[in-house]
């Protein structure tokens, strides 16, 4: 079978396993213990948050480890809300759920939400004027419907000058490409261990340590206070370990990328009713995303599975409603358009035949439309 859903989640890396087991057979210890074997998880927590602040170039202390990328956002949107009475939080309109639903609970709660304005090639645009009282504003920094890439430092230097706090969700770029927190001048980042081959409910909210935010769990004190809970100390090392390897081998995985997805995409330029979206646009090396005329997303993910190929329409975590993209419909594509689009995403495992024999099944299922699907 062939996995090309890797922006939904990767397969773990068989080292990063190899670094975590010890952790889940016999690594019984409580981080806050000061016993030895509290000792020996609190090191490697330590290791773990070393690793990951290399990944974004930032201090360990700037590190908080979360349970993913969702609790990481709703930390940021949540937590900042309670700082103020009531403002303005702008976000682009490509966001995911996951900052897009804290935002609308910010909306019932007095606070304005300001909707970036986003163009057609997918990119989040600076506005030409903020909205007064505007406090924070969130941008991705890429998509993981398209891929493609946001202009965030931009967004941040021209938020910067207005006194506007600064968020990216870094969940699809880390470990595709170089993420630099200084460089981009955010002042928060979430990050998601499972998009890049660590393991599922463990990501990180990178912070710029002058800045007030009221945690979402309070208890134990952990994370310095930021994060109350007892640590996975299991799928924190594996974070570390996913981090470790995607910096020492960013470059090579990008070159693999950029073979698979130049393969894949001179096919479908052949393809009269297939278009890639966001193809002028800087996008994720990994990520193509593309709209069938006449074929619905969904019917092709069921008669690709059917193939041996695993894929999304539009985003994983939209795929129980049948709803066209917001993504695609914030960048003005048509519902009939939006509903046709499939997500081809690769991971480092992902192999030249793997893609050939992608385009062998999707070529057949092309070939073999019933009039009526290639007509409607
Ligand atoms: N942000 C983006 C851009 C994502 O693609 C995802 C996952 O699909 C998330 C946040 C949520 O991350 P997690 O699955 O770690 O909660």
């Amino acid at each position: 079978r062939v996995y090309f859903d890797n922006n939904a989640t990767t397969p773990l890396d068989e080292r990063v396993l190899e670094a975590m087991l010890p952790f889940l057979k016999n690594g019984h210890g409580n981080a806050s213990s000061v016993h030895q074997a509290g000792r020996r998880a609190r090191q490697a927590i330590d290791l773990a948050r070393q690793q990951v602040a290399a990944l974004v170039n930032v201090q360990p202390s700037q590190v908080i480890f979360t349970s993913g990328g969702t609790e990481a956002n709703n930390t940021i949107l949540k937590g900042l809300a309670t700082q103020f009475e009531s403002a303005t939080v702008a976000i682009s309109p490509l966001e995911h759920p996951s900052i897009l639903q804290p935002a609308t609970a910010l909306a019932a709660r007095n606070w304005d939400v300001y909707r970036l304005p986003a163009d057609s090639h997918g990119q989040t645009q600076v506005p030409e004027k903020w909205p007064d009282q505007t406090r924070l504003v969130s941008v991705m920094l890429a998509n993981n419907e398209t891929g493609v890439l946001q202009n965030v430092s931009e967004i941040a230097l021209s938020a910067r000058q207005q006194g506007i706090l600064i968020h990216t969700d870094a969940t699809q770029a880390a470990g595709k490409i170089v993420v630099d927190f200084s460089r981009l001048g955010v002042h928060f980042m979430t990050l998601s261990a499972h998009k890049f081959h660590g393991p599922q409910g463990v990501g990180a909210l990178i912070i710029n340590k002058s800045q007030e935010l009221t945690p979402l769990l309070q208890g134990g004190g952990q994370e310095k206070g930021m994060r109350a809970g007892t640590e996975n100390v299991a799928a924190i090392v594996g974070f570390g370990s996913a981090c470790d390897y995607a910096r020492q081998e960013l470059s090579a995985r990008q070159s693999h990328w950029h073979v698979l997805r130049q393969k894949l995409e001179t096919a479908l330029a052949q393809q009269d009713r297939v278009q890639t979206i966001g193809i002028n646009s800087p996008r994720l090396l990994n990520t193509i995303l593309i709209t069938i005329k006449g074929l619905r997303g969904e019917t092709s993910v069921m008669e690709l599975d059917r193939r041996g190929v695993a894929l999304s329409s539009g985003s994983a975590c939209h795929s129980e409603y049948s709803e066209p993209s917001h993504v695609l419909l914030a960048m003005g594509i048509a519902d009939e358009q939006a509903d046709t689009a499939i997500r081809i995403s690769f991971g480092q495992q992902n192999t030249v035949e793997e893609v050939q024999y992608f385009l062998a099944a999707f070529t057949e299922l092309l070939d073999n439309l019933p009039p009526l699907l290639i007509n409607n």
